[in-house]
């Protein structure tokens, strides 16, 4: 792990009988996107409104760039940006309004606040909507004003608690394209979704939280891996005159299983084994066999990886 810009130790934060937030430990490494994931009532909100200062802990440490983030709030706070999940719009504040607001209370005054508002107008491509009515704005819109909003003052770390929630496609899109930039610009991203597919692409390093504990951190990779299924899928295609004999001559393998003849005219199978010198061993026999045009492993998406974790957790 490269720098890690935040730490935390033992956090706990408990609402009565509920452990929100039970014991945990994490790092971030600086520049790094970092997907949040985790039920609904995991804990991502609480643990998110402790890292940004909206909260504190009954126990537990928080270092941000080495400084105590509970001790010193005042010179942490503005380098960390935040995106609620939602806001309330009040009726007749045009966007422009709603963002110097915000301006305000970060302390700018003068040119420097009429600079900064249109500088994060600007970035989040939302100019042209400074004179709307923030309760008149699309989901997709509203979105933009409120990664502005966390913009205002440059903070260098954002946490964001559920940013896709709700996008269609073309604004998913372009969420994805601002965070690809901000990522650019060296900023560390907390990004939270129970939507696990929303965040795939875009994060670096994944988190797993289930009722108050992280259960699972690690690159995308690194837990597709480690929670994988014994042995390797593979979608093969064949010369189509040969798929049916592929087919059949599969089956009878004993390295081979679930094989299936599928809707496109590939096959799908599993290499019982995943060591890679019997997985290249089996392919070699195809490709002996076979004219194979096609042979590509299988991806599991996250969405199977985070289910995976939770049934080796019970
Ligand atoms: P979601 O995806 O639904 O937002 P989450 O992972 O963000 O879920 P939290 O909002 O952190 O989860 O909630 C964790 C638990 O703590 C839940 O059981 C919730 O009801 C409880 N909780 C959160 N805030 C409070 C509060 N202020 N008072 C009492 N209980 C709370």
């Amino acid at each position: 792990m490269g720098e890690a810009i935040l730490k935390v130790k033992g956090l706990v934060r408990h609402f009565g009988a509920v452990k929100a937030v039970d014991g945990i430990d994490f790092e971030l490494e600086a520049g790094h996107v970092v997907g949040f994931i985790g039920a609904n009532g995991a804990g991502k909100t609480t643990t998110m409104r402790l890292l940004t200062t909206l909260d504190l802990p009954d126990s537990g440490e928080i270092l941000f760039d080495g400084v105590d983030l509970m001790q010193y709030p005042e010179v942490v706070k503005p380098r960390i940006g935040w995106m609620p999940d939602g806001f309330d719009p009040v009726a007749g504040m045009t966007v422009q309004d709603y963002i110097d607001f915000f301006a305000r209370a970060y302390g700018l005054t003068g040119k420097r606040r009429v600079d900064e508002v249109a500088r994060v107008l600007e970035f989040c491509g939302i100019t042209e909507l400074k004179d709307r009515y923030i309760n008149k704005l699309s989901k997709g819109q509203t979105q933009r004003m409120s990664l502005a909003r966390m913009l205002i003052g440059n903070p260098d770390f954002l946490v964001m608690d559920e940013p896709a929630a709700g996008l269609d496609p073309q604004a998913r899109l372009e969420f994805k394209q601002l965070v690809k930039t901000l990522r650019e610009q060296g900023k560390t991203l907390l990004i939270s979704s129970h939507i696990l597919s929303e965040l795939a692409e875009m994060c670096d390093t994944l988190i797993f939280m289930n009722q108050g504990r992280i259960i699972r951190t690690g690159t995308r990779e690194s837990l597709e891996a480690a929670t994988a299924e014994k042995g390797v899928g593979y979608n093969i295609r064949v010369l189509a005159d040969e798929t049916a004999a592929a087919l059949a001559w599969l089956r009878e393998q004993e390295e081979w299983e679930q094989v299936l003849l599928m809707p496109d005219g590939s096959i799908s199978a599993r290499c019982k084994s995943a060591d890679e010198q019997v997985v290249a061993q089996c392919l070699r026999k195809i490709y002996t066999a076979y004219t194979v045009l096609e042979a590509s492993r299988q991806r599991r998406n996250l969405e199977e990886t985070f289910v995976n974790i939770l049934q080796n957790q019970q």
